[in-house]
C-alpha cells in the first residue's frame, strides 16, 4: 500500500515536473541592437532556445516576429527604447503579447529590406541568441560604387533610396567582375577622384582596412576591460586618414562602426572593390600575459609556423561563431563562395608586404618574433589581393593595452603599417596586379 503511494507520488512528481517545465515561459535575458549603413542587427539573448516565427508585411514595411513561449520581461519591454532615431532602416519595434504564451515583436521599417531572422548555439560568453538582420533592398557597398561611377545619376548618401538605379552596365547591385578592372574603371571612394588622379598620372590604389571584430563579436578583452573590437576600429579609422592624404592612394573601412562581419563577408567586400592590398588589424589576447610584442601574419595553405600563430588563427576563425553567422541564408550580399584558386603567388606577395610592414613596426615596438608568420586565417583568403593581418600588440598585456589605448601610439602604428605598405609599393609595383577569372 504504502509502496503503491510512493510510485503514485512518484509519477505525480514527474507529471508535474514535465509540464511545469513544458509551461515555465523563457525569459530573454539580455537585447542588443547593432545598426549600421550595412545592416542593422538585434540579437536576442536566453538561457533556453526560443522558438520562433516570422512574417514580412507591405504597406507599411513591416516584418512580425512571433516568439512562443516567452516571458514579457522588462527586457524585451525595453527593446523599443533601444532604437535609435538614426538607424538606417528600423524605425520603431512595437513588444506586446499576441497570446498568453507568444509575444510578438513587430519591427517597423523605415525602407524596403531583406531580413534575415536565425538562432544560434550558445558560444563564447553568449548563451541562445536569436537575430534579425534587417539588410537594406540594395547592396549598399554596390550602391556606393554606383554612385561614384554615375555621380550625375546619383548623388546624396548613398543609401538603397539614392542609388536604386541601375547602372549602364546592367549591374544591379551584383558583383563587379574582376575584368573591369582597367585603369579608368577603377573604383575611387573620394569626391575628389579626379584631383589625385590628375596629378599623379596613375591610378588610384585601393587599400581595404579591415577593423578586427565588432558588434556582437567584441574580440580579445584587456584585464583593464579594453574590447579589442574598439581599439582596432580606432586605428584602422587613424590608418584610413593617413591613406587617404596620400597621392594616388585610398583607404577603404571594412566597417566604420560597432557591427559585426562575418570573415568571408570582409574578404568579399575588398573584392567588390577590386582593393589592391588587404590589411587586417587586431590586437589579441594570449593567455599568458606576459606575451609580448607586435606581429605579422600572412596565409598558410600548410599548417601554421608556430604554436602561437596557431592558436591566434583559430581564435580569430572563431570569430564567425561568436558573432553570429546564420547557417542558412546569411548575408545576402556576400554569402558567396571562395574561389578554390592556386593563392600562391598572392601569398608570396603577402610575404612581401608583411615583411615590410613588419619592419616597420619592429621600429616602434618590440617584436614578437622577428619573421613573419603565416597560418590558416580565414580572412586573408582572397585568392588575387595581397592580405596581411597584423597583431598590433597583445591586449592581454598590461603595458601594451595601456598603449593601445593611448591615440598618440595609434597613430604610431598607423604611422608604421603606411610605411610598411609605400615600401612594398616601391618594389612591386602595383601594375601587375593579377587578375582573375570569376566562375
Ligand atoms: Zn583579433
Amino acid at each position: 500500500m504504502f509502496e503503491r503511494f510512493l510510485k503514485l507520488s512518484l509519477l505525480v512528481c514527474l507529471l508535474g515536473g514535465a509540464l511545469l517545465a513544458e509551461a515555465a515561459p523563457i525569459t530573454v535575458t539580455s537585447a542588443r541592437v547593432w545598426p549600421s549603413n550595412d545592416y542593422t542587427r538585434i540579437t536576442l539573448e536566453s538561457a533556453q532556445p526560443i522558438k520562433h516565427t516570422m512574417m514580412t508585411l507591405k504597406d507599411p514595411d513591416r516584418l512580425v516576429l512571433d516568439l512562443e513561449n516567452v516571458d514579457l520581461g522588462a527586457t524585451l519591454k525595453s527593446l523599443s527604447d533601444k532604437i535609435s532615431i538614426n538607424d538606417p532602416y528600423i524605425k520603431q519595434v512595437r513588444v506586446a503579447y499576441f497570446k498568453p504564451d507568444v509575444v510578438r515583436l513587430v519591427v517597423d521599417l523605415k525602407t524596403e529590406a531583406k531580413p534575415s531572422f536565425f538562432s544560434l548555439q550558445p558560444a563564447g560568453e553568449y548563451k541562445y541568441r536569436l537575430v534579425l538582420d534587417v539588410y537594406p533592398a540594395q547592396d549598399p557597398l554596390m550602391a556606393a560604387l554606383q554612385e561614384r561611377e554615375n555621380p550625375q545619376e546619383n548623388s546624396g548618401t548613398g543609401t538603397s533610396e539614392t542609388a536604386s538605379t541601375e547602372s549602364a552596365t546592367g549591374e544591379s547591385g551584383g558583383y563587379v567582375p574582376p575584368e573591369k578592372t582597367t585603369e579608368s574603371a577603377k573604383p575611387d571612394v573620394s569626391p575628389d577622384n579626379t584631383k589625385k588622379t590628375a596629378t599623379g598620372g596613375q591610378r588610384t590604389l585601393i587599400i581595404a582596412i579591415d577593423a578586427g571584430h565588432g558588434g556582437e563579436d567584441p574580440g580579445a578583452r584587456g584585464a583593464r576591460g579594453s574590447h579589442e573590437k574598439n581599439i582596432t576600429l580606432a586605428i584602422a579609422k587613424k590608418l584610413k586618414a593617413k591613406i587617404d592624404a596620400e597621392p594616388n592612394m585610398r583607404g577603404v573601412l571594412t566597417r566604420d562602426g560597432d557591427y559585426f562581419i562575418p570573415l568571408n563577408g570582409r574578404v568579399v567586400k575588398a573584392r567588390k572593390l577590386q582593393a589592391d592590398l588587404f590589411v587586417s588589424i587586431h590586437a589579441d589576447a594570449f593567455v599568458s600575459p606576459s606575451a609580448r610584442g607586435s606581429s605579422v601574419f600572412a596565409l598558410s595553405e600548410r599548417g601554421a609556423t608556430s604554436a602561437m600563430a596557431r592558436y591566434l588563427a583559430k581564435q580569430e576563425n572563431e570569430s564567425d561563431l561568436i558573432g553570429g553567422v546564420s547557417l542558412d541564408t546569411k548575408d545576402p550580399y556576400l554569402a558567396r563562395t571562395l574561389l578554390d584558386l592556386s593563392q600562391t603567388a598572392t601569398i608570396n606577395d603577402s610575404l612581401k608586404l608583411a615583411k615590410a610592414v613588419l619592419g616597420r613596426l619592429g621600429e616602434i615596438n618590440t617584436l614578437h618574433k622577428g619573421s613573419v608568420e603565416q597560418a590558416g586565417f580565414a580572412v586573408l583568403k582572397s585568392p588575387d589581393i595581397p592580405s596581411i593581418l597584423v597583431e598590433t600588440a597583445f591586449i592581454s598585456n598590461p603595458e601594451e593595452e595601456r598603449r593601445l589605448n593611448d591615440a598618440a601610439y595609434q597613430n604610431k602604428l598607423a604611422d608604421a603599417i603606411l610605411a610598411g605598405i609605400k615600401r612594398y609599393f616601391t618594389s612591386n609595383p602595383p601594375l601587375a596586379k593579377s587578375k582573375v577569372v570569376e566562375r
